[in-house]
């Protein structure tokens, strides 16, 4: 045990410094509430990036996950397991696909679906080796490895770790023109996030994403949809896609798969795409473990009631509702987002996304700054309507007084 101060010194000495956390040091949590190593309380509005839809301490994914860890943990992928096919059965049914390819990390995730692409455009479209190109949009947030921070538009998660992996086309997010104009008889894929989170929780225009299903199907290109963040219950639908009735080649998942609990991601696709992979081609030596499926299995059995995705559009439009209220008011110039999930701007002036963040810390509610005007809002789905209230009283007392 030890204080804030201390903890946060030990840290500091001997973490390195790729993060830069609000002086919190939580010892302990449940459902949306943290308790900090003094016992302070504090509302969590962050959920993990959505790793925390169901909350903290879900008695059900608990449960799942004690049973699992009394039976087998880990076999690697040399042997079957009891919970492998259910698993990959439950997920696949839940996409609306035929078969799933279970990793660890988004990134990880992510990385697989390039794979895929890649080998999809030389085997199955027939696509010259070595030629094969990916259309992304800018201000992407698609993990941290070489490969993927080579299509970032961040400098801060790009500068000076090249070289660069080629084979990345980059267009303006939100822009159906360019991405049209982008794509070409080598283009194998285009990964977008139906919604970005981390570029401040903006949903593209109306009708894009409907457009990118258009042109990526008329060209015989892969629509991966990275779903990471933006999927299972966030935005008030299983899929964020669904809020325009699209349904991409290729889901990317990650975060609250794992229920909080363990990393749990996946390359979800019909079996003309991820077919393409023969043993030995790719893998991950934790990728699918018992413990990692058991957890997801819950995760999946809770988003099959649909309960969690009401909750997030209940919820969500009297947040959205509130929020919008702020709007014009001097400190909040815009506010953007789907479900229980929002980026809020923070007017100049009013103090940066940072001191915003760190005010509400003091109230006891913990939230995000991203691109250092705008917070992020993005609350565990199980928060009660009377904590939402709360968390948003405190969010207004930070700005009047800013
Ligand atoms: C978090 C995130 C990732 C990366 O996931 P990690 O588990 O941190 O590797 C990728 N894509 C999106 C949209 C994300 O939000």
């Amino acid at each position: 045990m030890s204080t804030t101060a201390e903890a946060m010194r030990s840290a500091e000495a001997h973490s390195a410094h790729n993060y830069h956390p609000l002086p919190v040091v939580v010892a302990s949590a449940e459902g949306a509430w943290m308790t900090d190593v003094e016992g302070r309380r504090y509302l969590d509005m962050l959920a993990g990036y959505s790793a925390l839809n169901f909350g903290h301490g879900n008695r059900r994914l608990l449960d799942a996950a004690k049973a699992q860890l009394e039976r087998v943990t880990l076999t690697s992928r040399a042997f079957h397991h009891d919970r492998f096919a259910d698993f990959c059965t439950e997920l696949a049914a839940l996409c609306g696909k035929e078969m799933v390819l279970p990793m660890n990390t988004g990134a990880e995730a992510v990385e697989t679906a390039v794979k895929t692409a890649r080998k999809w455009g030389y085997e199955v479209k027939g696509v010259p080796d070595g030629q094969a190109k990916i259309v992304v949009a800018s201000g992407n947030f698609h993990g941290r490895t070489t490969t993927i921070v080579s299509f970032s538009t961040d400098h801060e998660a790009r500068d000076h770790y090249g070289p660069y992996t080629p084979g990345f086309e980059i267009v303006p997010y939100g822009d159906l023109t360019a991405l049209a104009a982008a794509v070409t008889a080598n283009t194998v894929a285009v990964l977008l996030e139906p919604i970005q989170g981390e570029a401040g929780v903006l949903v593209p225009p109306a009708g894009y994403l409907r457009g990118v299903r258009e042109v990526t199907r008329e060209r015989n290109v892969l629509f991966m949809a990275d779903e990471i963040q933006s999927g299972l219950g966030r935005t008030g639908k299983t899929f964020a896609c669904e809020h325009e009735e699209v349904v991409p080649d290729v889901y990317v998942l990650g975060k609250a798969l794992g229920g909080g609990v363990v990393p749990v991601s996946a390359v979800v696709a019909d079996r003309d795409v991820l077919g393409v992979f023969r043993p030995g081609e790719h893998g991950s030596t934790f990728g699918g473990n018992p413990l990692a499926c058991a957890v997801a299995l819950e995760v999946i059995a809770m988003l099959r009631t649909g309960e969690y995705q009401q909750r997030a559009t209940e919820l969500g439009d009297h947040l959205h509702r509130e929020l919008n209220l702020l709007v014009g008011g001097g400190a909040v110039t815009a506010v953007r987002g789907r479900g229980l999930w929002a980026g809020v701007d923070i007017a100049p002036g009013h103090g940066t996304g940072r001191e915003i963040s760190e005010r509400l810390m003091e109230l006891g509610v913990l939230v995000k700054d991203t691109h250092g005007s705008t917070i992020r809002i993005a609350p565990p789905l199980v928060i009660t309507k009377e904590d939402l209230d709360w968390g948003l009283d405190q969010l207004r007392s930070v700005l009047a007084a800013g």
